[in-house]
Parts: C-alpha cells; structure tokens; sequence
C-alpha cells in the first residue's frame, strides 16, 4: 500500500462547495485584491493568534521581509537566527537588507538554543545610542529571529527575557506554527511581530501562495500595510516598499479553512501519538521531543534515526511518502559562503541535517496507512540487526 507524504485532496474533499462558493463569488463580483474577505480575515486570523492586529501580504517569505523591515532592520544589520530551517528564514533577513548570524540548535527540539543567543550577546555585544551594537565590529543588531520549526514553538520565555533585558526587537518565523502554543501563549503573539505562511503544505494552506504578520504594535502593523503597497498611501509614497499583496480569492479560502484548523491539528495530534507509542521499541528511531510548554501542531513529524539515507530510500521503494528537512544547514549553503562560516560552526545542527527524516502526519490518514509507515521502517531496521 502505498502512503502519500501529504493528500491535501482528502482535507478539501469535504469542503469543496464551500470553496467554490468563494470562487464562483470572486467571479461575479470580479473583487480580486485585498478586499472585504482580506479584511475579514485579518480580523479573524488576529482573534485566532491573540494579536491586535494581522495584516495579509503575499507569501510568508514576504511576512517575514515585510516584518523585519517595520521592526527597523536597517541595511547592514545583524539578525540572530537558526541555520535548520527552511531556506526563506535566513532568505528573508538579506532580503530586507540584513546579516544573518547563525545560531546553534538544541538537538531534541531542533529549535534555536536559547542559551547560545544570551552568550552570543553577552560575549559580543554592547549597548550604544546607536542600540546594541557587535563590540568587534560596530554592526547593529537588528532583530532576532525565533523559528517554531516543525509546529513547535521555540522556548519563548526566554527568547522574550533576554530580548526584553537588551532590547532587541523579536521577529517569530511562525510559517510552520499557525495555532502552537508555548506556556499556552499562541505563535505569532510573543514577538513584535509574527509570520505566516499559507503555502498549501502548511497546517493552513491557501490554494497558492499568501502570508500574514500579526502584531499588537498599531505603528509596526500599519508600516507594514504602507510596504506591502509601494510604500505609500494613495500615490504619496515615503519610502520605496513592495507589491506584496493578498489576493481576494485567497482570503475566502482562507476563511473558510480557518474554521476547519482546530479539528485538523487533532487529526495531526491523533497520528502524533499513534506514531509515538507504535515506534517506541525501535531502538533506531526518536520519536519528536515535545517540551513540556509546548503544543506542537505537527506541521511536520520529524525523526531522528540512524542510517538515514538507506531508510529513505527503502521508504520510497514502498511506496510510503518521506522527505529530508532539511538536508543543509543555512550556514553551509553556497549563497552565504560570504558570511564565512565553515563545516564544524554550528555541530548541532550539522549532524541533525544527517539523522532527521519526516514521515506522514497529515490529519487524514488512516489506521491502516499509519499501520503501514510503522510496519515499513520496522521490516527496514529488522533486515540490519
Ligand atoms: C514555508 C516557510 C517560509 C516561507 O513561506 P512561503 O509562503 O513559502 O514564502 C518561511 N519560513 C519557514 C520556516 C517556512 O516553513
């Protein structure tokens, strides 16, 4: 039996009237952009995220942009962030003009080690008129980047403390955390800011692209709402921003999702725990370490196993969906060969690119499918004792 990675046809199956009522509802009214149903949104995704306000915008890779800009990154500053995650974190950071400097990770939660970014701090750093500047250097730091990868939430509590103590604005990377908590607070309401993807594999999907950053700050949330049209309001522009809008049709299909997400994490939860206990006895296998503040919304389950490569492949051959995330740490990737990082910088995270598989999760696969996955990586490690 083979296994799909990820069927986003039998999440929109029982819905599909409803998003073609939003389709057939673009058609006639012929409201393409923004619109009432992006406002509409941004309302109800805000009261989902426990923020004051959200605004839409392109994709997540533009949330991020768009964020770091109206916390006040300027060209040329430092942005302290995580090299396992997806390419855009990192992407985003010299897109809006800043450095990324890489942190280490913690090898049970993948998440940034929140005690590496209080050394780095303490070690380097120096509070100046200009903010808190690299002592060696004189470079600003602009913002820190937390990133809840894999639906869980980085430490939080920390990340705030020490952010707060030297009061460097908190950028969430929440692409991959719509709805996870820490110490029940939701994703996107710790930081300044928060970004959302809605990149059609993550846990709330759009049919295309379209991302969001909320925010409690009126002055960030309405900075971003200048940037994501030019830069201006009207045709009077005070800084040169982008088209990064979010498209009508998006928004309806977005809202009617948003009332389905509550159910599909327990969907995800559900097979978490059957994967937890079903694998508990495979001696070559970790199952994902959850903290114990942590919600996770599992927009990925993530193992760490050994011989990696060869149960990949032995994965694949029978018919069960899997995938490496992510196979190269951001710091050793060509494009930022510049930054002058080498193999052995950042140990955690290197030998966590070499163990780390993700296997189903998505809330609609069946016992038998679930059966199936479990039973295949164990016929895989009982041909190599
Ligand atoms: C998906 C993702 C992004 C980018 O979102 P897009 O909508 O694809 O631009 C950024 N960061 C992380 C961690 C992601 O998973």
């Amino acid at each position: 039996m083979a296994v799909p990675l990820l069927d986003i046809n039998r999440q929109h199956r029982p819905i599909i009237e409803d998003l073609r009522s939003v389709f057939n509802k673009a058609l006639e009214t012929s409201r393409f952009i923004k619109g009432p149903d992006m406002e509409q949104l941004e309302k109800e995704f805000a009261e989902y995220c426990n923020t004051e306000k959200a605004v839409g915008c392109a994709s997540g890779t533009d949330a991020l942009i768009l964020a770091l800009m109206a916390v006040a990154v300027r060209p040329g500053d430092i942005v302290l962030t995580t090299p396992f995650t997806f390419f855009a974190s990192a992407g985003a950071v010299v897109r809006a003009g800043g450095i990324p400097v890489f942190l280490d990770i913690l090898p049970d939660s993948f998440n940034i080690d929140p005690d590496l970014l209080s050394g780095w701090l303490t070690d380097n750093c120096a509070v100046t008129s200009r903010g808190v500047v690299d002592k060696n250097t004189g470079t600003r730091i602009g913002a820190v980047m937390p990133v809840h990868l894999f639906g869980q939430m980085v430490d939080m509590d920390s990340i705030m403390s020490i952010c707060k103590d030297w009061r460097i604005p908190v950028v969430e990377d929440a692409c991959q955390a719509v709805g996870a908590k820490w110490s029940n607070k939701k994703a996107g309401s710790w930081g300044d800011a928060g970004c959302f993807s809605f990149f059609p594999s993550k846990n709330l999907g759009a049919l295309g692209d379209g991302g969001m950053v909320t925010t409690s700050n009126p002055e960030i949330a309405d900075r971003i709402i200048s940037l994501r049209e030019h830069g201006g309001r009207g045709y009077i522009h005070e800084e040169v921003g982008f088209n990064s809008r979010l498209d009508a049709i998006q928004a309806g299909f977005l809202r009617v999702k948003l009332t389905h997400l509550e159910n599909w994490h327990k969907g995800r939860r559900k097979n978490a725990r059957f994967y937890r206990s079903a694998l508990r006895e495979v001696k070559q296998v970790s199952t994902p370490v959850i903290k114990k503040e942590a919600w996770s919304i599992y927009n990925q389950y993530t193992l760490k196993v050994s011989q990696r490569d060869d149960l990949l492949n032995f994965l694949r051959e029978h018919g069960v969906g899997c995938a490496v995330y992510y196979p190269v740490p951001l710091h050793l990737q060509k494009c930022f060969e510049c930054l002058g990082y080498e193999e052995g910088d950042l140990p955690v995270s290197e030998a966590v690119s070499k163990e780390v598989i993700s296997i189903p999760i998505f809330g609609e696969l069946t016992e038998d499918e679930l059966i199936e996955v479990v039973e295949t990586i164990k016929a895989f490690y009982a041909k190599r004792e």
